[in-house]
């Protein structure tokens, strides 16, 4: 196991008002490797990914307790910006939600906001990041085209574009094929193994043969409790616990 993380989560606990949803999880992610999180429906894999970006700030009912470390800096700390752990921490959704906006727009939204404002070096970085997403040549024509008019697939990829178009660290996707045909997965996994080279991946993943083909680890989640965690053969071929076994057996979930 690797002994500097990119990201490390410690006795993590969220409560939803009453409910306890994530009950005491410390996970560490290695740099420059993909990290699946998996675990039947309702376990707490979204609410886990979120937590890495702060994404429950604007929700009152969620109390969060615990420490997740990003390059050793406590990203839960009450004087950290949540802006600029979501600059550093990108994330991609299950379903693609690219802005009702051009191709090229889509893209330099993000660059625009950071404040780059020199139309050549905007062009040349929205151009390297379609690249990056494997999307360049779909739409290097007509960059000007609405992103609504591109296929479901297309639009995810696009979706990447604008999420690594801000050089993040850290990219977390949530089942991010789960709206996609097998072409389109296919196309998404190869991606993400190309990715994990310049950041580092959460990806949650309900579809076990997703994890095993690009996952470097894996993340056995339960009832809002972290199972099991190990590289993904380990994982998935000789298992330590008994619940894992009977997960990734699908005999549950
Ligand atoms: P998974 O992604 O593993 O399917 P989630 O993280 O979405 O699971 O949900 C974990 C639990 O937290 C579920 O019981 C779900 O109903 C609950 N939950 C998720 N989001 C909220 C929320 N915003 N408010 C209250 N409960 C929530
Ligand atoms: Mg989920």
């Amino acid at each position: 196991m690797h002994h500097n993380y990119k990201m490390r989560i410690r006795n993590l606990d969220l409560h939803f008002g009453s409910k306890h949803v994530l009950k005491n999880v410390s996970l560490d992610i290695p740099p420059n490797k993909i990290v699946a999180l998996i675990g039947p429906s309702g376990c707490g894999k979204s609410t886990l990914l979120r937590c890495l970006n702060r994404m429950h700030d604007l929700n009152p009912d969620a109390r969060i307790k615990g420490e997740i470390l990003l390059d050793g800096h406590n990203i839960l700390h009450g004087n950290t910006n949540p802006v600029g752990v979501r600059r550093k921490v990108g994330m991609v959704f299950q379903k693609p939600n690219p802005f009702p906006k051009s191709v090229f727009d889509n893209v330099a939204y993000g660059l625009e906001i950071n404040g780059l404002n020199d139309r050549h070096k905007m062009a040349a970085r929205v151009e390297e990041s379609l690249r990056g997403s494997y999307l360049w040549d779909e739409v290097s024509d007509d960059l000007h085209r609405s992103a609504l008019d591109l296929s479901g697939g297309q639009q995810q990829r696009l979706c990447i574009a604008r999420a690594i178009a801000v050089a993040p660290e850290v990219v977390l996707m949530d089942e991010p094929c789960s709206a996609l045909d097998p072409i389109s997965t296919a196309r998404i996994e190869a991606l993400m193994l190309e990715l994990k080279k310049d950041f580092t991946i959460v990806i949650v993943t309900h579809n076990m043969q997703q994890a095993q083909r690009v996952a470097d680890y894996t993340a056995f989640m339960y009832l809002g409790e972290l199972i099991e965690f190990g590289e993904t053969r380990q994982v998935f071929e000789s298992p330590r616990e008994d619940l894992t076994r009977e997960y990734v057996k699908g005999h549950f979930g």
